[in-house]
């Protein structure tokens, strides 16, 4: 099938994060087995939804994993030209959801299986391709763990083909989601000096996380990455009722992105003990008064590969692109790096299209891909 006939099938699928995902999976394993390529599934507990992953060539040590999401962003609220989940071709573009994030590239995956199968590999490639990346890369660490446990050899690379005009991205931030819930007392507001505003008590809250990162900024910095330290964000706050009465109740959810030299863990821990100091004073007046934090989603960790390893020049050769960058965005390019592949995000079209409405991305980009995997196939059958 011809590259872009594979991505209309694909984005036909409506797959968002949290999506069952079944259905594209299987079509994605019946395109594959044909091929005479056997297949793993490693599915949810609940068996609706599953990653899939498969080795061309020999079971030799020093492979590649290309990595892919099958879910996309949703679509509502947005204002879109066609429908997103039906390929629309125009003036060399490719419209639809998920076209650049990121089923583009696993549609360049599949478009050179007939190359991949027919080389004499001298080591081997890998397919692995999730679920529920778009909310917190939930899938990535199981899908390792299983590649990890099925092969006896070990992989030594990972190109995880996110949008990045193929150029490659050698670092990315950690990043995490937590929602902050603080309550308080009920009560008239003329009589909050005997009350405990929940609105207040955050407020607190909120001012230590901006002088946070006040002092994070000038602790460390990396000045690959922009802004070139962590940072912490309130995107989200809700509470109260009423002018004139005292917010029993409020919840705000925030993001730490961390620069790989950062520990995402002591600034959750500090900002924990910070929540533990003011519950134990607040208490004094209002026993009943609780901080709770929850994790949205567990840390996804920084992608920090160095320009010396290997999976640089290697990636720069292969796209032509002998530059790199970083991003701030989350990808399960930080999971591969944590699991000790040498690790790097490169992938046709651009992240300025992605999540957005008429997200596309070019037949150019997609043509670039393939020529960009066979390059990878003659690199990897020497
Ligand atoms: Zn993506």
């Amino acid at each position: 099938m011809k590259v872009e006939d594979i991505l209309a099938k694909l984005v036909s699928f409506p797959v968002l994060g949290g999506d069952h995902n079944l259905e594209i999976i299987h079509w994605i394993q019946n395109y594959i087995e044909p091929f005479g390529i056997a297949t793993t599934l490693v599915p949810n507990e609940e068996k609706t939804k599953a990653s899939l992953h498969c080795r061309i060539g020999p079971s030799v040590d020093g492979g590649v994993i290309l990595s892919g999401h099958t879910d996309v962003v949703p679509v509502k609220g947005q204002a879109w030209d066609s429908d997103p989940f039906t390929l629309t071709k125009k003036d060399g573009k490719l419209f639809g959801r998920g076209s650049a994030d990121m089923k583009g590239f696993i549609a360049c995956c599949l478009a050179s299986l007939p190359t991949l199968v027919k080389a004499d590999l001298k080591k081997p490639i890998y397919f692995a391709f999730s679920y529920d990346e778009e909310i917190g890369c939930l899938a990535a660490p199981e899908l390792i763990e299983h590649i990890q446990k099925t092969y006896s050899e070990n992989a030594k690379y990972a190109i995880i083909g996110e949008p990045s005009s193929l150029e490659p991205v050698i670092g990315k931030k950690g990043v995490c989601y937590v929602l902050t819930e603080v309550n308080g007392s009920a009560g008239h507001s003329s009589g909050i000096h005997k009350e405990i505003s929940a609105i207040h008590e955050s407020t607190r809250l909120i001012i230590w996380l901006e002088n946070k990162m006040k002092e994070l900024s000038q602790a460390t910095q990396d000045h690959r990455f922009n802004p070139p330290h962590s940072t912490l964000h309130v995107g989200q706050i809700s509470g109260g009722v009423a002018t004139n009465i005292v917010a029993d109740y409020t919840r705000f959810e925030w993001d730490v992105r961390v620069i790989p030299k950062d520990d995402i863990e002591a600034i959750f821990n500090d900002y924990f003990s910070f929540c533990k100091e003011r519950e134990l004073e607040v208490r004094k007046q209002f026993p009943d008064f609780t901080i709770t934090n929850t994790f949205v989603h567990p840390p996804v960790p920084a992608l920090d590969t160095k320009l010396t390893d290997d999976i640089v020049a290697l990636t720069q050769k292969i796209s032509g692109q002998n530059s790199w960058k970083t991003v701030s965005y989350a990808a399960e390019a930080g999971q591969f790096h944590e699991a000790g592949y040498q690790s790097i995000i490169c992938g046709p079209g651009s992240i300025e299209q992605a999540h957005r409405a008429n997200e596309y991305t070019t037949q150019e980009q997609l043509n670039e891909c393939v020529k960009m995997l066979q390059k990878l196939v003659v690199e990897f059958s020497i």
